[in-house]
């Protein structure tokens, strides 16, 4: 029996969810698979746990799991859940790659879903659960597919073994044959439950005129527009990425500024007593300004592909003009109206829980509440009282060139699927009005459904992860929707060489020839790579770490190099003048740092990889404070990371090979010579297939090759970035960990490779 509060239980019996609890946990006693549809809102994340609790599927041994696509929704959900139903975190838990709080007593655990397929591999069966609950399942998230793939196997073999399992899918959207008409995936397909919600009429209003490319701009006027001459109710404007959505919070506050008390104008970001707050206090005692820029901070290592939209394209220097709109001469002629405030809130997935979750919270009284969110506000969270949406139509994607792997940001049109969860939006509590920057020709464009992840990335890592559940034709797995054929050959190709995978022979017809180069079957080193939690190619690192005592030093690169955007972005938009020197000034002082930490003589070849260690190690030996992390141009949150990765990596690679006795040591001197001519081969071993060669001075015919590189797959000229320390030496061979197209392609993470 739960113990809810009576509010509590008021506001659940709102939920559409609550009418069809019958029915659901019917349909999930007669079946072992069920599919729940209902849109956003509806209450499926936080109510459908507890159907399961109230029914008894955690009275036993076995607990219920449920999975998300994105690390904000385990973690908030676990909490609201546990506030429900008045039960400790203890007992209504979340794990997620690095932090979680399940205990013993844990009944009900909302996990990501990368956590759940590590748990398949120590336990294939699952014998912990009861009952798993994919969440988000619209989504399409490469984990969640192949969860979904293997689930349909894992919940047969649970019941004919007698240790019945429950898995039920839930999806914002109706469109799920993807998951129902797949006789290789379910034999019968799984009933479907629709929970009909709710949802208000929602007035959509096109432009007449599409904004090429400053929509910020036009959002920005949009907003002012709706809450200058429109009835109450709050504002919800998607936009693509974190520095958009920081971008209009400060134009917005700029003209509608909102003053708690009068000490000091509340930004709904930052305690009292923080740091941020406390130097503003004390400018403002000089003179009086706008808004600080506060910046939040929240990079983070995240789980392949995720928070993807908070990313930003940018490597530097050349970027980021577009971005900056604070300035913009239209500011002018917006009069400051302090008259009629409004409650600015930014809303994305990196951003911290605590921050995050005032977007639940009523506005202060006499303010309009408006929420500029990326696509995380589309399906994953749900914010009360939205009746004006404002919605850009694009969305921030990663992009993987299919040939040569080159990846890079882009801000593309959204899908018609996507816009009208987005309008939904509007109309949760009463009817509301969808704002869509762009015409109904435009939206006509778009194309019906966002194509599943699966499709759009490498699969190397998911590859070797199923060759290690013992899946050898990884091409006969039940994908929802499979990838290319051409994405796997890769995959296996690059692991076959990475000594993954062992080479079939080469024998028979050219069919037989490519079925068996699809099945390559996997190796000792393979098994152990798996066992790492970094991509294919960190792993084979890892696996080689243990000549020349090099293993601290390589755990502390690959901890480095999968930890993203380690360093900050100093030439972000500065929101003041103030802010604008001090950020010069630390500009300089991280290009002494970069300095000192690519060391001399033959730590320089290393490049950037010995920058990272580098920085890994002088942070570290500064105790890892955010003080240093500030004072030295790194993001505090990624060097934590960084330092959670390094002790996990180090406990998992003690235990392929107990024999090693590695540990963290805090105090690691910089590498020997020799330990710098190792880590390089171990690099190159890695990062082998990503070669570049300096182009020669007989090629040089055309201007843009100077200075430019030239690797096997690519036409076009790649380049090392000016922040790098090769790149006054230019050496004739590199290997580099990426290459990300911005202003020009630029190689990422780049080490010299001697030519021998
Ligand atoms: P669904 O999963 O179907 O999209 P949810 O279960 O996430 O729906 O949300 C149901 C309701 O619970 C929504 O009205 C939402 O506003 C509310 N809710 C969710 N999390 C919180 C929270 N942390 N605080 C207050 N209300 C919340
Ligand atoms: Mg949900």
């Amino acid at each position: 029996p739960v113990d809810r509060s009576p509010k509590m239980q008021a506001a659940r019996l709102k939920l559409p969810v609550l009418a069809e609890e019958q029915i659901i946990m019917e349909a999930v006693r007669e079946n072992h698979c069920v599919i729940i549809c209902g849109e956003t809102g509806s209450g499926k994340t936080t109510q459908v746990p507890q159907f399961l609790y109230e029914a008894g599927y955690a009275s036993g041994t076995g607990i219920i799991g449920i999975t998300e696509p994105r690390r904000v929704a385990a973690v908030s959900m676990s909490h609201r859940v546990a506030k429900e139903m008045n039960l400790s975190t203890r007992v209504v838990s979340y794990q997620i790659r690095y932090e979680g709080n399940v205990t013993d007593e844990t009944k009900i655990k909302f996990m990501t879903d990368g956590v759940l397929l590590k748990e398949i591999q120590k336990d294939f069966l699952l014998q912990r659960y009861s009952a798993i609950i994919i969440d988000e399942a619209h989504e399409r998230s490469v984990y969640t597919d192949i969860l979904i793939g293997l689930l349909s196997r894992i919940v047969p073999l649970r019941n004919k073994k007698g240790l019945p399992m429950k898995l039920l899918v839930m999806s914002a959207t109706l469109r799920v044959e993807d998951f129902t008409d797949n006789q290789k995936l379910f034999k019968t397909p799984p009933p479907i439950v629709k929970v009909d919600a709710r949802q208000f009429p929602v007035t959509i209003h096109f432009n007449k005129r599409t904004p090429l490319d400053d929509y910020t701009g036009e959002a920005f006027h949009k907003t002012c527009k709706i809450h200058r001459m429109l009835p109450s109710g709050g504002i919800l404007v998607f936009l693509t990425g974190q520095a958009e959505v920081h971008s209009l919070c400060r134009r917005l506050r700029k003209a509608f500024p909102f003053r708690k008390g009068d000490t000091i104008a509340a930004d709904g970001e930052e305690d009292d007593n923080s740091e941020a707050v406390k130097r503003f206090k004390r400018a403002k005692q000089k003179k009086s300004v706008s808004l600080p820029r506060i910046d939040l901070d929240n990079y983070s290592a995240q789980p392949v592909d995720e928070g993807d939209e908070d990313r930003e394209a940018g490597i530097a220097e050349d970027e980021g003009s577009d971005l900056d709109i604070g300035d913009d001469p239209d500011d002018t002629d917006v009069k400051g109206d302090p008259s009629i405030p409004m409650y600015v809130l930014p809303l994305y997935s990196l951003l911290a829980p605590e921050q995050q979750a005032k977007v639940f919270r009523p506005p202060p009284p006499g303010t309009r509440l408006c929420v500029v969110a990326t696509n995380v506000a589309e399906t994953s969270l749900t914010i009360p009282g939205i009746k004006y949406v404002v919605d850009c139509g694009r969305v921030k994607k990663r992009f993987y060139d299919r040939v040569t792997g080159v990846s890079s940001f882009k801000v593309t049109w959204t899908s018609q699927a996507a816009a009208n969860q987005r309008a939904g939006r509007a109309g949760r509590t009463e009817p509301g009005h969808c704002y869509r920057l762009y015409s109904s020709a435009v939206f006509g464009d778009f194309s019906p459904f966002s194509e599943a992840e699966i499709t759009r990335r490498p699969v190397d890592d998911l590859v070797l992860q199923m060759k290690d559940l013992n899946i050898e034709k990884v091409v006969n797995f039940p994908f929802p929707t499979p990838p290319s054929t051409e994405a796997l050959v890769a995959a296996e190709q690059l692991l076959v060489s990475l000594g993954a995978l062992k080479e079939p022979p080469r024998l028979g017809s050219v069919k037989e020839m490519e079925r068996a180069r699809l099945s390559c079957p996997i190796t000792p080193l393979g098994r152990a790579m798996a066992s790492f939690p970094v991509a294919p190619r960190y792993a084979k690192m890892l696996a080689l770490g243990r000549q020349q005592e090099c293993l601290p030093y390589v755990i502390a690169v690959v901890a480095a190099m999968t930890v993203r955007e380690l360093f900050e972005d100093l030439n972000r938009p500065a929101g003041s003048e103030d802010e604008s020197s001090k950020l010069s000034h630390r500009r300089a002082r991280m290009v002494q740092m970069r300095r000192l930490w690519a060391g001399q003589g033959p730590s320089l070849l290393l490049g950037d990889i010995m920058v990272m260690l580098g920085a890994v190690g002088a942070c570290e030996f500064a105790g890892c404070t955010p003080k240093f992390c500030e004072e030295n141009g790194l993001r505090y949150k990624a060097m934590v990371e960084v330092r959670r990765l390094r002790s996990q990596l180090t406990n998992a690679v003690n235990s392929v090979c107990p024999d090693m006795g590695v540990f963290v040591n805090p105090k690691m001197s910089p590498p020997t010579a020799h330990q710098v001519v190792c880590l390089r081969q171990i690099t190159l071993a890695g990062l082998g297939d990503h070669l570049a060669r300096r182009i020669q001075a007989e090629e040089l015919l055309d201007p843009k090759w100077k200075d430019a590189y030239k690797t096997p797959l690519m036409d076009d000229p790649v380049f090392i970035h000016p922040s790098s320390p090769l790149f006054k030496t230019l050496p004739e061979f590199v290997v580099y960990q990426e290459i990300m197209e911005t202003t020009k392609m630029y190689m990422k993470g780049v080490s010299a490779v001697e030519a021998e």
